[in-house]
């Protein structure tokens, strides 16, 4: 049993509740790998932000579970020699499938999990959702739970259609289930093809796709049923189509990627929002920054040098959704 608060890992308790009190969002970013962990963890120093360091099952299958677990002990050390001393990190778990898969991690050392029983019927999602959170809630790690269902594919996520949260269910979900946040869906999907081109309009002045907009009736209706309640959104990237273009402009052949408009998101994060997961955005940044290295300089061989670029271009990713987005800048407890 590793305990979270001895490798200086935070849960997302306090976070969350001043997050909903200020109006703004914590930034979720997924991490695989050792460059995009620098460039949150950079990112997070620079804008002194309070960070959710996310690890899917897909990142655990890549990276390998122990190695990952033993990233996030070493970010934030990283986050301290950066010059930050008091760093606010969490270890989450993302779409956790399983009580099983859950507790693994609390007992690893993670210091909030993500139990994602949404696609069950709604009384089975509440009671493994609830055996989760009393687990976790023996070592002060936090849950969250989701209900509702977001389209969209996403390492092992996946489903075909959408179904909104119902407003008239979460007082119910929450209070069963004891669960310290909960996800719903609203209209973001997983992925980097949120919107099928139907589901669209098209912008007449630049020809891009514009998706339709988030269902913020049934985020306001959730606020009134649990007033201060920490809500979270999955499936928030904005796969801004710059990146996309240079993809396609170097060898890549990305049709019709849409995401959410940032401007929906700042919305968002002004109200119960408080979490905002972020990670085809970085996937696309750092592809982007790679193919065009590579299409620049076809005599290098040394992953350093188009590595390097593509964490530069992740961590200016990050600054931007941190700054202009969510508003978790300067946002540290202490410092
Ligand atoms: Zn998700």
């Amino acid at each position: 049993m590793v305990d979270y608060k001895k490798i200086g890992l935070v849960n997302t308790r306090a976070m969350f509740a001043k997050a909903v009190d200020g109006g703004y969002a914590i930034p979720a970013f997924n991490f695989n790998n050792m460059e995009q962990m620098q460039a949150i963890i950079m990112a997070a120093v620079e804008t002194k932000s309070p960070v959710i360091l996310q690890v899917s099952k897909g990142a655990r299958e890549y990276a390998n579970p122990t190695l990952l677990r033993y990233m996030a002990e070493g970010a934030v050390e990283y986050a301290k020699e950066l010059g930050c001393k008091h760093p606010e990190i969490v270890l989450h778990l993302d779409h956790g499938d399983s009580f099983e898969t859950c507790k693994n991690c609390i007992d690893m050392g993670f210091s909030s999990v993500m139990y994602d029983g949404s696609a069950l019927p709604y009384e089975e999602n509440i009671r493994i959702s609830r055996q989760v959170v009393e687990y976790a809630h023996k070592y002060d790690v936090t849950v969250e739970c989701e209900l509702g269902v977001l389209a969209g594919v996403e390492d092992e996520v996946s489903a075909e259609e959408s179904h909104y949260t119902k407003p008239e269910e979460v007082i119910d979900f929450a209070s069963r289930t004891g669960c310290d946040s909960l996800a719903i869906s609203i209209g973001t999907s997983h992925g980097a093809y949120k919107f099928k081109p139907e589901q669209c309009t098209v912008d007449p002045q630049t020809g891009r796709l514009v998706p339709p907009p988030l269902a913020f009736d049934v985020l306001e209706a959730v606020e009134k049923k649990l007033p201060g309640f920490p809500i979270v959104l999955h499936g928030s990237s904005s796969v801004p189509q710059d990146e996309v273009d240079t993809i396609n402009a170097n060898g890549g052949a990305l049709k019709a990627a849409v995401g959410i408009p940032e401007e929906q998101l700042r919305k968002a994060a002004k109200s119960a929002v408080c979490k905002i997961n972020i990670d085809s955005d970085s996937r696309l940044a750092m592809t982007a920054a790679i193919r065009k290295h590579m299409a620049e300089h076809p005599d290098h061989f040394d992953p350093r040098q188009y590595l390097k670029p593509a964490r530069e271009s992740m961590k200016k990713m990050y600054i931007h959704k941190i700054i202009n987005v969510l508003g978790s800048n300067n946002k540290l407890q202490e410092n």
